[in-house]
């Protein structure tokens, strides 16, 4: 069985299902009302990194040691930020594979820069610097794909995404037609896996939430784009193919802010090393950080010279800082170096090893009680220690407490606040842990609902459906269910071919 697996970037249910409702999305109704749904459970914390490397090789973060955008090095100065662009290990499903000597298609997955050598094509996506660099296997694809498509683009200019200049709306529809090009130049080649990943959505969710759920024409014809690649996609399908439509992360709008990192702030746990930049960093708001989140691309271009064999990139010194605010090291024990749970309603929490065990009970306890003034919500929803990152060789060293904001809620990290709480006047589209997951193929039952599956079911669910063996250590299981019979399609595919033998014998005897 060959298997097309369609990625998403931020896809949910929320903005799906009125779409579909709305009979705007004809090959996304197709394959709910003939195919498998459910929602699909992303990583903990839901972030776009970890969340695509643990769809593409199974793992949790400790077995492929990505995290979020940057990784960590203690500096003389304190910790200093690596921009990461590539898991560190660990097979992806695209090795496996063209180990098998099956023929692989994998293109715009995010942090696959450098692309890796299969026995196929492989695309570099979101965090390769751009198309001037190398990001194709082989290298002569690239060449190939910018004649046919020749303004591809990996992904929007990091001003737009960042929503300080021109109109993502716009710069997302044109970057998705690119993309779709790129999609119908790849559809032509021999495939048995074909891994096709898109972006916009996450892009213009984060900044156009409300008008999306308003049903923008603009947003309609993004989703609308991507239910045309669909149609691509059953063009080029066979008859007893597997399509698997996967989001890293679902989405949802927000309009309250806890301040979680001033929270601490104010507990004592964490000092800055100039009192007075607290106060300037107020005046500065949260917008710096942001910037320089999505400046991301454009840092990733600067270093690019730098790249090192592993494929993580040393940043600039300048840079070394990332959204990391100016911390006095010595009396810092408790800080959270990344404002990428903003977006994602989340706060990764890193304690040094000076604080007591205890110390990290009282604080868990502490947060535990605390409820929004207005509504009277608890404000964490969920809280995890670092052993939710899994085992494996890249395990964090440092001792971690990850929690999950509620629904209404995000968890902004800028130090000098003067109220721990707000609500803003706009809606921010921010990750939610429920994303997408559909199956659709002959193999599979026809309208069925399943309860929630697992990012790391993925990879063992297409390894079953190929027929390939599964690697040792994969925490996910197959989704045998989603499947005729209840077998997994391997079992089905081999009990199918039993039954012809037989049959076959049976009419030899009876000529
Ligand atoms: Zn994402």
């Amino acid at each position: 069985m060959r298997v097309l697996l369609f990625g998403i970037d931020g896809l949910t249910f929320r903005v799906l299902d009125p779409l579909i409702e709305r009979g705007l999305l004809p090959n996304f109704q197709r394959v709910r009302d003939q195919g498998v749904q459910s929602i699909l459970k992303s990583v903990t914390p839901p972030m776009t990194p970890p969340a695509w490397m643990s769809i593409s090789t199974g793992l949790p973060s400790a077995g492929h040691g990505v995290y979020d955008f940057w990784e960590y090095e203690r500096g003389e100065q304190g910790p200093m930020a690596h921009v990461v662009t590539h898991r560190k290990g660990g097979k992806a499903i695209w090795n496996i594979l063209s180990e098998w000597g099956k023929r692989v298609l994998v293109a715009n997955v995010p942090l696959t820069y450098p692309p890796e050598p299969v026995n196929g094509i492989m695309l570099s996506g979101y965090m390769a610097p751009d198309t001037q660099a190398a990001i194709t296997y082989p290298a002569a694809f690239r060449e190939e794909l910018l004649q046919a498509v020749p303004e591809y683009q990996i992904d929007l200019d990091p001003a737009v995404s960042g929503g300080q200049v021109g109109d993502p709306l716009a710069a997302t529809l044109k970057m998705t037609k690119e993309r779709l090009a790129m999609f119908r130049l790849l559809l032509e080649k021999p495939w048995d896996f074909c891994f096709l990943a898109c972006s916009g959505a996450d892009r213009i969710q984060h900044l156009r939430w409300d008008e999306i759920m308003a049903f923008h024409p603009q947003a309609v014809a993004y989703y609308q784009m991507l239910d045309e690649a669909l149609g691509m996609m059953f063009a080029n399908m066979r008859d007893d193919d597997l399509l698997m439509i996967v989001s890293d992360h679902g989405f949802r709008g927000v309009r309250r802010k806890f301040y979680i990192h001033e929270y601490l702030y104010r507990r004592g746990l964490l000092k800055m090393r100039d009192e007075q930049k607290r106060k300037r960093a107020e005046l500065l708001g949260f917008a710096r950080g942001i910037v320089r989140m999505l400046k991301l691309q454009q840092l990733a271009r600067m270093v690019r010279g730098q790249l090192r064999h592993s494929g993580v990139m040393a940043v600039e010194k300048e840079q070394h800082v990332a959204n990391m605010p100016d911390l006095d090291w010595t009396k810092t024990h408790v800080w959270i170096p990344s404002a990428s749970g903003f977006l994602a309603g989340y706060a990764d929490i890193f304690f040094d090893e000076t604080l007591a065990e205890e110390q990290i009970q009282t604080l868990m306890t502490d947060l535990q009680a605390i409820h929004d003034p207005e509504s009277g919500e608890p404000v964490l929803v969920e809280m995890h220690r670092e052993d939710v990152y899994g085992k494996g060789p890249f395990a964090p060293p440092e001792r971690h407490l990850i929690v999950l904001a509620n629904q209404h809620t995000t968890l902004p990290t800028e130090l000098g606040r003067t109220a721990l709480w707000e609500t803003s006047d706009v809606t921010s589209g921010i990750h939610d842990p429920d994303g997408v997951l559909y199956l659709y193929g002959k193999a599979v039952c026809n309208g069925k609902q399943l309860t929630a599956t697992h990012i790391y079911d993925i990879v063992p669910t297409i390894l079953s459906a190929m027929g390939v063996e599964r690697p040792e250590g994969l925490p996910g299981t197959e989704i045998r269910e989603a499947f005729v019979l209840a077998q997994t399609p391997n079992e089905h595919a081999e009990q199918e071919s039993i039954v012809a033998r037989k049959l076959k014998k049976l009419m030899t005897k009876a000529q």
